[in-house]
This record gives structure tokens, sequence and C-alpha cells, in this order.
């Protein structure tokens, strides 16, 4: 199966407007990596693909990490004297440091200062900062709104709550043909963020979506989490669960104006690295290839050296390298529909290779089998052989039951999906057969294995 084809046939043609909206749907939610704005996210993602939420206790212990206090807030403001709200957490959640801890109190500016946050280079802007392991408060304004302060009392309220309660994700899974799986993973604890959380967020959700109705060959694993804490609890819980993941993708940042950059797994050279990279090579727009490091978003946690998982990470411009990044420029503006729109297709293409990526045995290895006769060649025997004879003749040379699909598409440079239907073609006029897939030979083993310990059992008996 195609899936760009079949993401043509059945996605509306406005995608790109259905995943804006959807991202301006869910903007205004005050989320963190605890709390009320985590659960209304997820609830509002429950609304299009069946999903699951887990509540794990404050205190669990994950690894070397344990599970915060859950935080909520209601408002929170500096006043003035005359009793104007001179910042006003109404008006932006993010004029609130997440995970500030509970203030009421009345105090001179040179004390609040040490609690006030701004960005002097980008003086209309508000920046986002958290402090989820160090309980402390703050405000977060823009620099001319600093500036316009005068000396005096003012009064200060964080009406929030740090108590015990829980950290809550939220699986969508979806099962194909194998138990063995595809993890789709984001980020969903940033609050109005855009680029950052809600391109991710709404790209998967869409994707799920597509792909809930599909005769699948994965089965896939959709994971709404908040960022570290979450990826890490969720490690922590599915220990077993983890043998399955046979290709992984983070997604963030994937609605902005930049061109795509793929950052590989730790193992550098997995198929989905190698199907990433594929597809941005045949890419319209520029693109970029980044090897792994151990720090940017939740492939961290899929790639730390226990587990290694063979799990990239897609974005469009990288975290930390524009200036809107982690400020209240990266708002709905800063996202477009038709970037949206074009990441789910980039996402789409990556897993159209992981499901069709096979390989196949040429039937007829002893010099070219006569297509003509087949009528799988150009019938007027013109002089220029045209692209898909040519894929043709790439699939039948090279499948000799080692090289698969993605092999011969590297080396011919022909884009995957030609390759895919070439194989197609041939595979249904006999000229070749399909190396069993892996997956499905395990899954044939351990049956294979069950079967001979019963046997074994009921001998002994
Ligand atoms: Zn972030």
């Amino acid at each position: 199966m195609n899936l760009l084809k079949e993401l043509d046939q059945k996605t509306r043609e406005d995608l790109g407007g259905e995943l804006h909206r959807f991202a301006a749907e869910l903007y205004p939610i005050c989320r963190s990596i605890t709390g009320n704005g985590m659960r209304r996210t997820l609830a509002t993602i429950q609304e299009r693909i069946p999903l699951e939420t887990i509540d794990v206790p404050t205190g669990a212990t994950v690894f070397d990490w344990s599970v915060p206090k859950e935080w909520n807030i209601r408002d929170a403001y500096i006043k003035a004297r005359n009793g104007r709200r001179v910042v006003d957490f109404q008006k932006s959640n993010l004029h609130v440091m997440s995970y500030s801890i509970p203030v009421h109190a009345t105090m001179r500016l040179s004390e609040l200062r040490s609690h006030l946050f701004t960005i002097p280079e980008h003086s209309d802007w508000i920046p986002y900062r958290t402090s989820y392991y160090k309980e402390d408060w703050g405000f977060c304004l823009s620099h001319n709104q600093m500036l316009a302060l005068e000396d005096g009392e003012y009064e200060v309220c964080i009406d929030s709550t740090l108590e015990d309660g829980h950290l809550t994700y939220g699986e969508c899974y979806l099962p194909g043909r194998s138990t063995d799986e595809v993890l789709i993973s984001c980020h969903a604890c940033h609050p109005s963020l855009a680029n950052d959380n809600l391109s991710g967020l709404t790209v998967a959700t869409l994707l799920a979506r597509f792909l809930r109705d599909l005769d699948l060959r994965y089965s896939y694993r959709f994971l709404f989490a908040p960022g570290t804490i979450g990826a890490i609890t969720w490690l922590a819980r599915n220990r077993k669960a983890v043998e399955r993941v046979r290709h992984g993708l983070v997604l963030t940042c994937i609605g902005d104006a930049g061109g795509f950059h793929y950052k590989k797994s730790r193992q550098g050279n997995a198929e989905v690295d190698r199907a990433a990279g594929h597809v941005l090579t045949h890419w319209a727009e520029p693109s970029e290839m980044l090897e792994f490091s151990p720090y940017g978003y939740d492939e961290r946690q899929y790639c730390s050296p226990g587990f290694n998982l063979p799990v990239g990470c897609l974005m469009r411009s990288v975290w930390g390298s524009f200036p809107e990044y982690h400020t209240s420029a990266d708002n709905l503006e800063f996202i477009q529909p038709a970037q949206l729109a074009a990441s789910l297709r980039v996402c789409t293409s990556i897993l159209d290779v992981l499901e069709n990526n096979r390989r196949y045995r040429n039937l007829s290895p002893y010099c070219e089998p006569q297509l003509g006769r087949r009528n799988l060649y150009h019938s007027t025997g013109g002089k220029t052989i045209e692209a898909d004879i040519n894929a043709r003749l790439w699939v039948l040379n090279l499948s000799d039951g080692e090289h698969s699909l993605l092999d011969i598409a590297e080396r011919s440079g022909i884009c995957f999906s030609s390759l895919s239907e070439a194989a197609d073609l041939l595979f249904h006029n006999g000229l070749l057969s399909a190396v069993p897939d892996c997956a499905q030979q395990r899954v044939a083993d351990v049956d294979a294995s069950r079967a001979e310990s019963l046997a074994c059992t009921s001998a002994s008996h």
C-alpha cells in the first residue's frame, strides 16, 4: 500500500487548515508537565483518536527520577498601587514561570526584580520559563513592560497549587499485522507555544487518525507525554513493550518555515534513519541530516544506552536555533497551515518506506527476463529508458534476497515509491518472490518454539 496515495485520497483538501485550527484550539491551554492543562489537552486529542490516558502518582520512582507533585494554576498577577494589573496571567499564560509555588505578598520593585524574566534583545516578547525541580516562583514579561514599572510597592499573587497528584500521559495504539511497533512520540507540556509543542501534537494526532483505518504491516504507538519526565515514566512502565519498538520518531518544531532537519538515532544507521534520509534527499526543499547528540527532546531517553532504541527526531527549524524559540513569538502566526501539511506528508513518506521496505528474490536471475513479452518494457523500444522501466531493472538486478528496496533506492538514486511500485508489478507478474518479513518470521519462530515446547511437555507426561 502506498501511504501517500492513501493520504491524498483520504484526507480533505484543507489538511493544513485543519491542522492549524486544531493548534489554535489547543493554544490557549496552560499546559505543564502535570496538571489539568495536560488532561484537557489529552481530552481534546481524544475527540479525534482513541487515546488511553494513564495517571502515575506523585512520588512514583521512574529509574533515577520520581514523579513530581502536580501543579495547577488559576490566576496570577502583579498589581500596581492603583489596582491595575501590570502583569496578568489571564492575558498570557507565559507570564507565570511554570511550576511557580503559590505567592501572595506586597513587595517593593527592588525585591520583586529577582523574580522577573525578560528578553532585552526582543523587547516585546515574553520568555517561557520553568522551574520543575526547584521550588521557586517568577513572572515572565516583555522587557518594555518591565521598563515601564515605576519604583514602589506591588501586590504579587500566584494562585497556584503544588500538591501530590498525578502525571498524566496519553497513548494511542493501532494494531497492525505484526506486533512489532513504530513509536511516534511528542511532548505535550508547553503552554501557549505553537511550533515547540503544538505542531508535533497536531501532526501526530492527524497522522494517527489517518493510519487508524489502514491495513498496516506494523503496529503503531502514539505517545503524548510531558517532555523528559513523561518519556522516562513511559519507559519505566513499559520495559517489556519497548522490545517491540522497531522504529521510532520524535516529532517537534514542524510547523515553522524552516527546512526539515532529521536527527539520527544513537544507532546512527537504523532503518528509520535511512528512511528519513532517503525521503529528505528526494524532498523538494533543502533539508539536513544531523548526527545523534545526547541533548534535545525525548529521543535522549529512547536512545539512552540501556534502551538504544532506533528513534530519531524530525524537526523543521532546530530547537534553540530560531529567536522565537521559547518565547511568545512562537505563536499561531509562526506556524502555517501549508508547513504543517507538508510535515504530515514527510512523516507519511517515512512511514511508507518502513511499511514497504522488503527484500525480494528475482525468480529469473540468469540474464534479464524478457520484459517486453510480459508487456513490462517500453513497447516501441525507444532510445530513452523510461523512469519506471529503469526502476524495474534496478529491482530485478538487486533482488537477490539480500538487498532491501531501501538498499536499492540508496544505490540507484531512484525514489523509494517508484521502486516499491516496480516491485509490486514484477511480483504480480511472477518475476519476484518476497522474502518473508523479519517481523512475521519472528512471530512464526515464536509460534514454532511454543509448539515445540508444547509437544515436549505433552511427550513428558
Ligand atoms: Zn521546549
